[in-house]
């Protein structure tokens, strides 16, 4: 149904240019969604996707324009030669000034876009080699072998097929390893680090990704206007990029097109109206632009494009992935070896000494508790291991490995996979997509392969075994289902799968029972002593005390930070420091 709806509406588009009762006019406003569309698109992977919101997309565009207005118009040289050196000098600006932006933090990184948004605005408006405020004209048109493409009509295709390329590609990315690792950006940066995405450079991807749209769009306005002036690259044109994304649903591609329909349409009625109620004084639509935009944020904060797919009858589920040929697995350590030695660890906040010079070790096939009442320094211990919080003292290793100073992602490729005490999942992506980004060290298919669909072979293996490792926790069920309508103990149980996926050979639990039912209890307890039983080690927090002293070990138990006892369960149960930190407070 959908999908003939599809193909119906791609042949009108194909025929529409050729319906000679469509006014030229209306062509001409097409051919102009268009082009937003392609910096709209980027602007949705960038904002609504990857969480940067741009106000400077337009002075990419200027890139692209202004490349092509030099190279065709000054120096005679051909478009199409033009095309790749603007693609070029924006990918290396783009990197430089995302390597500068893209580390911003909360509202630093906008007002950042800001800054660097105006500052090309004026830098096309007083460069003498780029026409400074008149900017270039009589750029040479498009043609492609013996057509010139002067006619709005035909510049229609050139614009539409683009479009439909980037949507293709930017589709092919969302769906793909690299782009399951950029919607977890919304997650929080500390759990995809976590499982081995470098974070900056997923950010700086997509910037760069978004960039080179924008500089596209660039080239093929030069071409249509035949001229280009600094007016059409400044901040203006940035904020209705923005709003284009916003109006049409900032998360979802095809309501990139939506938005950059509206707004070009709503522009064009703007500039008829406002005049004749207020004048022709001032730049009114602009007043109107900044109202929407709020409104539109205050109200329907997803856009549009979702409420239209609400009135569009639902897509049938997709089956399960199929298991195709598994991945390969890590090789079990020796039985008995040393998989975890932690020394003299000790980490401060400020004043207080949350972990104060604790030592303790993990063999291969064990399962050690890390007990101790709340504040005891577990959680921080677990941060102190896995690199997300770096060590003030001390030092731990990993099969012999010293890994005190490393980043989380470069720990996690060692093998060591965790849970959060507070779940930090990512709400609106599935619980296989979830679990899935566990499984991103082990898949190594890049950018391009994921923009032009090369890497399913690959992809289908990462989904399968996320897949099995879901079954494995008992969310096989639940493949499809947005994360956030989870409740809280299947979150918990959907990092458990997570943490699976990344294959590890020591796996570190926060509390992984809080907010599990009795059998599901029995169920966990049951995962780990089998994947002990496969050579998996578990570092495990939890207060369930029922629960730990059945399953571990060896406890490790800590009070004020401080590592107060060690031993077998029964030991602890009857040791006088531990009963008197548990009951301390009580008694
Ligand atoms: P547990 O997990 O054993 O309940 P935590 O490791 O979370 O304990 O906390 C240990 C102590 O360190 C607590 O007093 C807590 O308030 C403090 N703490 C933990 N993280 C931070 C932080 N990021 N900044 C300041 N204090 C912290
Ligand atoms: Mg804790």
């Amino acid at each position: 149904m959908r999908r003939l709806a599809l193909i119906a509406f791609v042949l009108f588009a194909a025929l529409l240019p050729q319906l000679r009762i469509i006014p030229e006019f209306w062509i001409t406003l097409l051919n102009y969604i268009g082009l937003s569309s392609l910096v709209a698109i980027g602007l949705v992977l960038l904002t609504g996707v990857g969480g940067m919101t741009s106000f400077g997309q337009a002075a990419f565009v200027g890139f692209g324009a202004y490349t092509t207005a030099v190279m065709s118009g000054q120096y005679g040289l051909s478009p199409w030669l033009a095309l790749p050196v603007a693609i070029a000098i924006t990918v290396v600006g783009a990197l430089i000034i995302g390597a500068l932006t893209v580390r911003l933090s909360g509202h630093y990184l906008p007002l950042g876009t800001l800054a660097w948004g105006t500052a090309f605005f004026f830098l096309f408006g007083n460069l003498h080699f780029l026409g400074a405020h008149d900017g270039l004209n009589g750029l040479p048109p498009l043609s492609i072998g013996p057509w010139s493409l002067i006619d709005g009509r035909a510049y229609y295709y050139v614009i539409w097929i683009t479009v439909l390329g980037a949507v293709t590609a930017t589709l092919n990315l969302l769906d793909s390893r690299i782009g399951r690792s950029i919607r977890a950006l919304r997650g929080g940066a500390i759990a995809a680090q976590s499982f081995g995405v470098d974070t900056a450079r997923a950010k700086l991807t997509i910037f760069v990704y978004a960039a080179v749209l924008a500089a596209v769009s660039g080239w093929l306005y030069a071409h249509l206007q035949r001229s280009v002036s600094p007016g059409a690259f400044g901040l203006n044109a940035g904020i209705e990029y923005l709003l284009m994304a916003v109006v049409g649903g900032a998360g979802s591609v095809p309501g990139a097109i939506l938005g950059a329909g509206i707004v070009t349409v709503l522009k064009d009625q703007l500039q008829n109206i406002l005049p004749k109620l207020f004048g022709t004084a001032g730049n009114f639509e602009g007043i109107v632009f900044g109202l929407l935009l709020v409104i539109m944020l205050q109200s329907a904060r997803d856009g549009l494009w979702p409420l239209l797919l609400r009135l569009a009858p639902a897509p049938a589920p997709e089956a399960a992935p199929a298991a195709a040929a598994a991945l390969t697995r890590r090789m079990p350590a020796a039985a008995g070896a040393r998989l975890l030695d932690v020394r003299g660890a000790r980490k401060t906040f400020g004043g207080l000494v949350a972990v104060n010079d604790v030592s303790f070790h993990l063999d291969a096939g064990e399962i050690v508790g890390l007990i101790g009442p709340n504040g005891a320094g577990k959680s921080t211990m677990f941060n102190l291991i896995t690199g997300v919080s770096p060590a003030t003292g001390g030092n731990v290793s990993f099969l012999g490995e010293e890994i005190t100073h490393l980043p989380p992602r470069l720990i996690a490729r060692r093998g060591i996979a965790r849970t959060f005490q507070h779940v930090k999942i990512t709400p609106d992506m599935s619980v296989l997509d979830n679990a899935a980004l566990g499984a991103h060290l082990r898949g190594g298919a890049g950018l391009v392969p994921a923009l032009l669909r090369l890497d399913r072979r690959e992809e289908g293996r990462l989904l399968a075994d996320a897949a099995e490792q879901l079954r494995r926790v008992g969310l096989g069920g639940l493949l499809r289902r947005p994360a956030g309508s989870l409740a809280l103990g299947q979150l918990r149980t959907l990092e458990i799968a997570r943490a699976l996926a990344l294959d590890p050979a020591l796996l570190l639990l926060d509390e992984p029972a809080a907010g599990l039912r009795h059998l599901e209890k029995r169920a966990l307890a049951d995962l780990l002593r089998s994947l002990r039983a496969s050579g998996v080690s578990v570092l495990l927090v939890e207060h369930d005390m029922d629960f730990v002293m059945g399953l571990a070990d060896r406890l490790v138990v800590l009070d004020f930070g401080v590592k107060i006892a060690e031993g077998p369960p029964e030991a602890m149960r009857r040791h006088p420091a531990v009963i008197e930190a548990y009951l301390g407070g009580v008694a």
